[in-house]
């Protein structure tokens, strides 16, 4: 008896799940977010914590991989762990050239070789790129056999990159696909001077969600750039280089983070440092959302921490109706 109970519940259960699944298909309601793959905090056994940075967004039926982690191995066991299909991207975003952001390129490509993948254009970078001839200066006196091709170099010489692909070189603020804009800027901070650096704005109803990679040329400059595009800022995931920043100028950054640029929500990670994050946490307290390694947020303002809500508990929707299905069934059992 206890077991045809169980067996009648679970095939109510069944359908139930499947009509919502129905519904939500039906509903053309597409989890727009962003789960966290490499970094070196966070709290699910399963995925490996190393220094460095990579997250998948997924917007508007878009998957997306932003920078690939420091260390190729480490890449693929947190890849598996999430269970995310390196084969079905729409495209990557390489923030900048730095050995934490471009370790796991190797196993991306290997896993995915022909996928587009941006990158910063830096003249004689890692990433390859052209610059007309007209770049060196001549002289027409000196004998064939000394001067560069002859004489007749080509209008458009082409330098190689590290990986032997072809990346498409980014170096103005660019809409890449409706909605999805590249950032990009130059550092002028000392230790990254001349660096240069993509960073991700995306459109949402509720504003632009920032994602930032290790935001070198200084996340003040990233947002300047972005209120262009829309000022109102919903939410700012990633490395923000505060790690070793003086206390009073985190806290300035900080402050002017909230009341100056007027960002809703802040998910800091990567080098935004061990300070900055309980800085920020003060700073934006209910509106700081816990980003660690493994962790997936939601670009809805409904699904981030709330008030009293554990910031840990943010699942997907489909997560959500999992979670509910197995509670269920384990007390009908
Ligand atoms: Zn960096
Ligand atoms: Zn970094």
């Amino acid at each position: 008896m206890q077991k045809i109970r169980g067996l009648h519940a679970r095939i109510v259960l069944t359908f139930l799940t499947l009509l919502l699944q129905t519904q939500l298909i039906t509903s053309g309601y597409a989890a727009d977010g962003i789960t966290i793959l490499y970094d070196a905090f966070g709290s699910k056994s399963e995925m490996q914590k190393d220094w460095g940075f990579s997250a998948l967004i997924e917007y508007q039926g878009k998957r997306i991989l932003f920078d690939t982690g420091d260390n190729a191995d480490i890449f693929a066991h947190n890849i598996k762990a999430q269970g995310v299909d390196l084969t079905k991207l729409d495209f990557v975003v390489i923030s900048h050239r730095h050995g934490d952001h471009i370790g796991g390129i190797p196993y991306l490509l290997h896993v995915n070789p022909s996928v587009k993948i941006f990158a910063p254009k830096e003249n004689f970078g890692i990433f390859g790129s052209t610059l007309p001839s007209n770049f060196y200066r001549r002289d027409e006196t000196l004998p064939l056999d000394r001067r560069y091709f002859d004489g007749k170099p080509p209008d458009m010489m082409t330098f190689g990159n590290a990986w032997n692909k072809n990346f498409e070189l980014v170096e103005k603020t660019t809409e890449i696909a409706p909605g999805l804009y590249l950032i990009s800027l130059v550092s002028s901070n000392p230790g990254t001077l001349e660096l240069h650096e993509l960073s991700l704005a995306i459109k949402t109803p509720h504003g632009l969600v920032i994602v930032v990679g290790c935001s070198h040329p200084g996340i003040e400059k990233i947002l300047e750039a972005a209120s262009t595009i829309d000022p109102h800022i919903h939410l700012i995931v990633g490395g923000m280089h505060l790690v070793v920043t003086p206390d009073d100028e985190i806290q300035r950054i900080s402050m002017a983070l909230r009341n100056t640029w007027k960002v809703d929500y802040i998910a800091p990670g990567h080098c935004t440092g061990e300070p900055a994050f309980e800085a920020l946490a003060k700073v934006f307290g209910d509106r700081y959302i816990y980003a660690g390694l493994g962790q997936y947020l939601t670009f809805e303002p409904e699904n981030s921490a709330k008030k009293g809500e554990p910031r840990l508990a943010i699942l997907r929707p489909q997560e959500k109706q999992a979670y509910k299905y197995f509670v269920a069934n384990e007390r009908f059992e």
